[in-house]
């Protein structure tokens, strides 16, 4: 009897939630005719938790609204670009007014200017700095940047960093080895692969060995100084500061990259939080206020080597485009205005973590929280999480269902233990306790 009324708990309640998702579930079967696997952007589709992905109607300050009338609170700030909230009024106000001016010229504005300048006196270290559309295209680009200047060929790059999906940087490690990488995509050649050489993150002697192997091929070193696309990683004592030393020791470049950091740590990113200074420097998400926007940055030394003022080549059609300026510029003034803005993110991060460690710490289950500022993650696992291979330790099924369970009680998190999550200024103290109180509900059932 009591098997029979469980399971018919189970049906109902699955029932309710069908109910709950009805209207996304059905959009996502209409978008998957006509849009491969119905997004345009894979972890989307909620492939590795499973289920229907939520389409999304509108968004105001913390919270989500989907087409089913659902409302949540939003953890991942559109993958981190909304630090100040969604429809930030400065931004939607910007881009209106510059709509109606014409929304692409293709000829310079004094806009771009503007937005450049205010950027590099937010940033240390930098004298220049081009606009792009993306940050795939801003690390692309400053790639090629680094191995135009050094006019060598090899980058290092670290396992589980990701810097958009140009063919250099979708690479991984072949059996064990730390040298040649094989591609972790079809489409990207051999030919490429060879000159992407893998360490793990934070694992310096594996980079000083591959300087030592070859200490006058290697351009660059690209590296998220947070990692945050295998959940957030913050780099070991020493770490950033042992990759200069030996970019300085083999006359190679370091890149950071820091789509997610930029103006999201601190004003000046992870260069002015973290006191290491790179050679290059690409930026994307905060930047463009929610419209598409990636730029790289540089010395003049540098920067002299990209077109049209050197050989490097490098262009877009779309490039400063004039809205994406104007969502950025006011995205950049509201942040440079407000000095409290990134300890206020770190102090509501950290009640969150705080939260969900004593929840956790009662439920006795085993975890990881790794948190620097305004970007955190969770994992299911014993072990501290470093790099790669610890965090793909973490326990998925728990995973999963923590995220269905707390994307039930009207929580957005990202559907991948892999992601970083991304706070915004909009969300209030009492949101973050309501979200550890669903936490507490969700926790019972993991
Ligand atoms: N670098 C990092 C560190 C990123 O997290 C991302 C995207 N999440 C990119 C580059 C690529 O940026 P985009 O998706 O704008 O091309």
């Amino acid at each position: 009897r009591s098997d029979n009324l469980l399971r018919s708990g189970v049906k109902n309640s699955s029932k309710k939630l069908t109910m709950r998702y009805q209207r996304s579930s059905t959009l996502f079967k209409e978008a998957q005719q006509v849009i491969p696997g119905g997004v345009n952007s894979p972890v989307r589709a909620f492939k590795s938790v499973g289920g229907t992905p939520i389409f999304v109607e509108k968004a105001k300050g913390a919270y989500l609204y989907d087409v089913d009338g659902n409302s949540y609170l939003d953890y991942i700030s559109s993958w981190g670009p909304m630090i100040l909230g969604h429809a930030f009024a400065p931004v939607i106000e910007a881009v209106k007014e510059r709509a109606d001016r014409g929304t692409s010229f293709g000829i310079p504005t004094e806009l771009e200017t503007e937005i450049a300048r205010l950027a590099l006196q937010m940033i240390p270290n930098m004298d220049k700095i081009r606009f792009v559309n993306s940050g795939t295209e801003a690390c692309m680009s400053a790639v090629r940047l680094a191995r135009g200047a050094t006019q060598r060929e090899k980058i290092i790059k670290f396992k589980g960093c990701y810097h958009g999906h140009s063919d250099a940087f979708l690479i991984q490690a072949g059996s064990g080895a730390v040298t040649f990488g094989s591609p972790s995509s079809p489409g990207v050649t051999a030919g490429t692969a060879k000159d992407t050489l893998l360490a793990d993150y934070n694992n310096l002697t594996e980079v000083e060995q591959l300087f030592q192997e070859y200490p006058e091929e290697i351009a660059a070193i690209i590296v998220e100084p947070v990692a945050g696309n295998m959940g957030c990683i913050p780099p070991a004592e020493g770490f950033l500061e042992g990759l200069r030393a030996l970019c300085d020791q083999y006359t190679s470049l370091l890149i950071f990259d820091e789509v997610m950091t930029g103006f999201r740590l601190a004003k000046g990113g992870a260069q002015e939080l973290l006191g290491v200074k790179a050679d290059i420097v690409t930026y994307g998400k905060v930047l463009g206020g929610g419209l598409p926007v990636g730029a790289f940055a540089a010395k003049k030394e540098i920067m002299k080597h990209l077109a049209p003022e050197g050989p490097v080549y490098q262009a877009g059609t779309l490039s400063g485009n004039p809205l994406a300026m104007a969502a950025g510029l006011a995205m950049l003034q509201a942040l440079d205005a407000d000095p409290q803005i990134y300890t206020r993110l770190a102090e509501k991060t950290e009640r969150l973590e705080l939260g969900l460690n004593t929840v956790l710490e009662n439920k006795g289950i085993p975890y990881q929280i790794n948190r620097l500022g305004s970007m955190i993650s969770l994992h299911f696992t014993e072990q501290p999480v470093i790099d790669f291979e610890t965090a793909a330790k973490g326990d998925n099924e728990r995973f999963n269902s923590y995220f269905h369970g707390m994307l039930n009680e009207g929580i957005y998190l990202p559907p991948s233990a892999f992601e970083s999550y991304f706070l915004n200024d909009a969300l209030s103290l009492e949101d973050i306790d309501q979200t550890i109180d669903s936490f507490q509900k969700v926790a019972q059932k993991l």
